[in-house]
């Protein structure tokens, strides 16, 4: 006798957590599978949503609603599963030299920017621990995820609903009918890939536009930082709770493993040392790789061969950030047949 569902999704990160979230509020009956490995790239992730990206200092793709959509959905699950795993905090902006804060000055009178680009400040005010002599900004409106926390309450809350199987689902033992799919004893009308990096080398998804992205992260320990903002310069430094910070990350399209490397560590740490002050010890050394993509979209597809079949990955470097929205599109899609159009 197999056990029935209507959604199985493959692997249990930020993408098929949040999924499964929305399925299961919407009334679905969801089997969500997962090898529960320690380093996947949930679980390092740095956790951080930044309204403002890159050099060019602009606003992040369609910020204005993505993040209050994120917000409240992270919110929504604390209230919910009685957890909490999402902070408010404000990130300060460090200036490299006067021509970035020159840059910053033009760029914050941009249409849009004032309700995340906030006060400047100079050397002397900035926050204490950092190193800032050319100043700094505050930015508003991004927060931090604990995603460790956040994937952990998801689980058990999975668990509690008989909805979570440890294990790898492996494509070759899935039967695909016309109504159904089975995988050994369970049966479900659609099946979800949510396997993140996984899924690039994967022939039923090979031929979509993936470029990955290996990350390296430091954890370090320090009494001397801040404990309620980010600072941010060439990296982030991000307050974990006690004396414990996390630093990164490393951007390297090169090297597709999960190896922590001596480059990386040297490279986090000199750009570290330009932006903190009071001595500090490294705790821990981390790399993942993000599923990243050519136009750096996130995928969300129902198999051109396979209409049971579903991918949604790509959420690249912006996971917490764009994994709500992304999430409740496709489950509208799937329990109520709403378009998917994300751009992609
Ligand atoms: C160093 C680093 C720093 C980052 N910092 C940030 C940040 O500050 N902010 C931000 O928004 N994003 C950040 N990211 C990106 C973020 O981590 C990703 O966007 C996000 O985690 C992708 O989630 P995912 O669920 O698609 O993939 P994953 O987290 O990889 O989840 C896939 C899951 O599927 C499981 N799986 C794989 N194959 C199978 C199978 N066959 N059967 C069952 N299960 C399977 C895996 O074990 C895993 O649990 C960072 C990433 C890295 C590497």
């Amino acid at each position: 006798m197999n056990k029935e569902y209507d959604f199985i999704i493959t692997g249990q990160g930020l993408a098929g957590s949040l999924l499964a979230w929305f399925l299961l509020q919407a009334g679905k009956r969801v089997l969500v599978i997962d090898p529960q490995l320690e380093n996947t790239c949930s679980r390092i992730a740095a956790g951080m949503i930044h309204p403002i990206t890159g050099r060019r200092i602009v606003k992040s793709w369609n910020a204005d609603v993505f993040i209050p959509f994120a917000k409240a959905t992270y919110k929504d699950i604390e209230d919910k599963l009685a957890e909490k795993f999402f902070e408010d905090y404000p990130v300060f902006e460090i200036y490299h030299d006067i021509g970035h804060r020159n840059d910053w000055a033009g760029r914050s009178a941009s249409e849009g920017m004032s309700e995340y680009v906030k006060d400047e400040c100079d050397a002397t005010s900035a926050p204490k621990g950092s190193k800032a002599p050319f100043g700094g900004r505050w930015v508003v409106n991004g927060g931090w995820l604990d995603t460790r926390r956040f994937l952990d309450t998801i689980q058990r809350y999975l668990q509690g609903k008989n909805s979570f199987h440890k294990g790898i689902l492996n494509y070759e033992e899935v039967k695909f009918g016309k109504e159904f799919i089975t995988w050994g004893e369970y049966k479900a009308s659609k099946i979800i890939d949510c396997s993140g990096v996984n899924a690039i080398s994967h022939p039923l998804f090979n031929h979509l536009p993936f470029k990955p992205c290996k990350g390296e992260l430091l954890q370090i320990e320090s009494d001397g930082l801040p404990k309620d903002c980010i600072l941010h310069g060439n990296v982030k430094v991000i307050p974990l709770g006690g004396y414990q910070y996390i630093c990164g990350a490393t951007y390297d399209f090169n090297t597709i493993d999960e190896i922590p490397t001596q480059e990386g560590k040297e490279k986090l740490r000199a750009a570290l040392e330009k932006i903190i002050a009071p001595a500090y010890r490294i705790t821990g050394h981390f790399a993942s790789i993000r599923p990243s993509t050519l136009d750096r979209r996130p995928l969300l597809k129902q198999h051109k061969d396979q209409p049971l079949l579903y991918i949604f990955n790509g959420l690249g470097s912006k996971g917490v950030m764009m994994g709500p929205w992304m999430a409740s599109l496709l489950s509208a899609h799937l329990v109520y047949g709403e378009e998917l159009d994300v751009g992609c």
